[in-house]
């Protein structure tokens, strides 16, 4: 009688993915590096299902039936890839590695082509909800062999958040895809709270709102196009009073954003592809510029000049906050339809024909960006499956267009006020760009030309030219010119 999977690594994530397997009726064998955390897990949950608890990992292997599917939740990096040399000795042909942990996708390129080669399949995948996720009900993205989620597809899908009857876990595509998902995923959360950030400073200076009053405002806004796990958790912690000081909790909170690196991944990798993906960019120098501790001290002592907030007042402030929301809408279409050209160019560059409308769906539960917006993505990708871009589905090019008085009017006034808003800004300028029939990149080609001899193309005859900018100014054309 052996285990249906095996869990290596059993910190927060893995224990609780191992309980949550346990509690849809597998056998699940356990295992960690250090024996103390696999007798923990029996003592303190092991009445919660079928545990095979093991304390090597020859003993765990032999526990697994064939083929043995083994889940790998350890810190990632070098950790997975010593696990990973541990396990694949003791494995035959057609077993199943799969790493759940937040890996790099090349890092699964790297580690899938290594295990094929030993005739094992190799599945990276994206785990998104955090501890409470992995035990309730994540979101999983799986990516590795469509043949290797015939085999493990049904538990995963067990254990996924069901929305609407569909759980929140679909094969992504081959490869480093499932873990690629999950980076700009990761990404766009990034953009997401960065935006909603921006519409709280807009609204606590501009209109001199209490954290208290926000947290009504986010809550109300939550009740409609904007309702998302993120506007939820906002109004709660604006809500939030600091016990030690009777302050609202977000005024004794130091203002410098951390990150773990998974968006600076996301923006690599953008920029890699040359996927203009600037809200998710502008989030991530947003975290770091807030974490320039030493550079803000020094311009705090010798300050700039520049407007620093006051609070609107009449017509300025006669309907601002729904001018907000609607700003944050728009500005989130855009930080959306850039992140899913991410995945579109990705998916192109190496193949793996992944499905956005998917994505869209099963990132409607279980994730940090769960929202009833995806829906609506959802519906753009499956009423066209080659949409160039989001902001070009009827739907979202009709809410942004009623929402754009809105958004310039609010871009506007942070400028005047003197309120940094990276986020707004920089949609909306995306925005304007796409539009635009004639971008002053024609100039930049130009000046291309004249310093570096980079040439250019016409818009009226085929081929490249430059020009003799050192001699007489004349156009030489420079391809096929010998043929
Ligand atoms: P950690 O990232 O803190 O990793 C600790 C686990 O890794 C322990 O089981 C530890 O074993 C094991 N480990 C570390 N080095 C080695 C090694 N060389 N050989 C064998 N085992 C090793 O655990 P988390 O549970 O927080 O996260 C697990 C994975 O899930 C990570 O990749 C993380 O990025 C990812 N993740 C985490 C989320 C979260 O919210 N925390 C959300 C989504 C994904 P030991 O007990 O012996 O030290």
């Amino acid at each position: 009688d052996l285990a249906d999977i095996g869990v290596t690594g059993l910190a927060v994530m893995g224990r609780n993915l191992a309980r949550n397997i346990a509690r849809h009726g597998h056998a699940v064998a356990v295992h960690n590096r250090s024996s103390q955390r696999v007798d923990d897990l029996i003592a303190e949950n092991g009445d919660e299902g079928d545990f095979r608890p093991s304390h090597s990992v020859e003993d765990f292997v032999a526990s697994l039936a064939k083929p043995r599917r083994v889940i790998v939740m350890v810190k990632a990096g070098p950790a997975t890839d010593a696990v990973i040399d541990e396990l694949t000795p003791l494995l035959e042909e057609g077993d199943i590695v799969v790493d759940a942990g937040n890996a790099h996708f090349e890092d699964t390129r790297r580690r899938e082509a290594a295990l094929k080669e030993k005739g094992m399949h190799f599945v990276g995948t994206g785990v998104s909800g955090g501890e409470e996720g992995a035990l309730l009900g994540p979101s999983i993205m799986p990516g590795g062999s469509r043949e290797s989620y015939e085999a493990l597809g049904p538990i995963l899908e067990s254990i996924a958040v069901e929305v609407d009857g569909t759980p929140c876990c679909t094969y992504v595509g081959p490869d480093g895809a499932g873990h690629f998902v999950k980076m700009v995923h990761n990404g766009i959360e990034y953009a997401d709270m960065q935006l909603i950030a921006e519409a709280y400073d807009l609204l606590r200076q501009g209109l001199g709102l209490s954290p208290a009053e926000l947290a009504d405002v986010f809550d109300e806004w939550n009740s409609g196009d904007l309702e998302s796990f993120l506007v939820e958790i906002t109004a709660r912690v604006l809500r939030h009073t600091d016990a030690r000081t009777g302050r609202p909790f977000v005024d004794v909170v130091v203002d410098e954003a951390e990150q773990k690196g998974t968006g600076r991944w996301t923006v690599q990798s953008a920029l890699d592809l040359g996927v203009p993906v600037s809200g998710i960019a502008e989030a991530v120098f947003a975290r770091a510029l807030s974490g320039a501790a030493d550079q803000r001290a020094a311009v705090q002592a010798k300050g700039l000049a520049g407007p620093t907030g006051g609070a609107l007042e009449g017509a300025d402030a006669e309907g601002f906050v729904d001018a907000v929301r609607q700003a944050l809408y728009a500005s989130k279409v855009v930080a959306y339809a850039q992140g899913f050209d991410q995945i579109t160019a990705a998916s192109e560059q190496y193949g793996w024909g992944v499905d956005r409308g998917m994505m869209a769906t099963i990132w409607r539960g279980g994730c940090i960006i769960r929202a009833r917006f995806l829906d609506r993505i959802k519906q753009a990708y499956d009423a066209d499956p080659h949409l160039a871009s989001l902001l070009l589905d009827d739907y979202f090019a009709s809410a942004v267009a009623d929402a754009q008085d809105a958004w310039r009017r609010v871009v506007a006034t942070a400028v005047h006020l003197g309120i940094p808003t990276p986020g707004f800004s920089s949609a909306l300028a995306y925005y304007d760009g796409l539009r635009r029939d004639r971008l002053p990149a024609s100039l930049v080609q130009g000046l291309r030309d004249l310093f570096g001899a980079h040439t250019y193309r016409r818009v009226d005859a085929e081929g490249t030219y430059h020009v003799l900018w050192s001699g007489d100014h004349s156009e030489e054309r420079q391809d096929h010119i010998d043929q």
